[in-house]
């Protein structure tokens, strides 16, 4: 395997206007936090495809792409779950243009490939992840699986706290 990629030097491609280049890169993209919870790309070390063209009047246009899963803790159940994610992302950079044609992966003629690919993988992934589109959850009174216990899991219902209430004004 080659090196993986957390910088990319834009200018080692020495494109002229109007010019492009494809790269099958490799890069990683580190575990994150969603809500408190703690997930993990599948594949970490994932392999991207990068569209670099240098615009005619200076700067970039790019386009990152790249698939793998997201995986860590079902929203609903905690168990294991697995979400996939396809990223296609584009940015642009054309320097002194002002805030709109600025990436901000981009420093000079350095793509933060590494931050862009992680950035992208998080907002191309599902708000929520779920073990299945039908996960029942967590009994909210047990915490039992409700995918294992089925639908004939219940409890007593629990008294009425106004009869609770009752019960106290009977013993004064
Ligand atoms: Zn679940
Ligand atoms: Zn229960």
């Amino acid at each position: 395997m080659g090196a993986e990629t957390h910088d990319f030097d834009l200018a080692g491609l020495r494109l002229r206007a109007g010019e492009g280049r494809r790269l099958e890169l490799d890069t990683r993209i580190p575990p994150l936090l969603l809500g408190s919870e703690r997930y993990t790309a599948d594949p970490e070390r994932v392999p991207v495809l990068l569209d670099v063209s240098r615009m005619t009047g200076g700067g970039y246009a790019l386009r990152l792409r790249f698939a793998g899963a997201l995986v860590g803790p079902c929203v609903r159940c905690l168990n294991q779950a697995a979400a996939s994610v396809v990223v296609d992302a584009r940015e642009a950079d054309r320097p002194g243009s002002g805030a709109e044609l600025e990436s901000p992966y981009v420093s000079g003629e350095t793509l933060d490939l590494a931050a862009w690919a992680r950035d992208a993988f998080v907002l191309a992934a599902p708000l929520k992840v779920l073990c299945r589109e039908t996960c029942a959850g967590l009994c909210p009174v047990c915490a039992a699986d409700l995918n294992e216990a089925g639908p004939e899991h219940h409890h007593e219902k629990a008294p009425d706290p106004r009869f609770a209430k009752l019960r106290e004004l009977k013993l004064e």
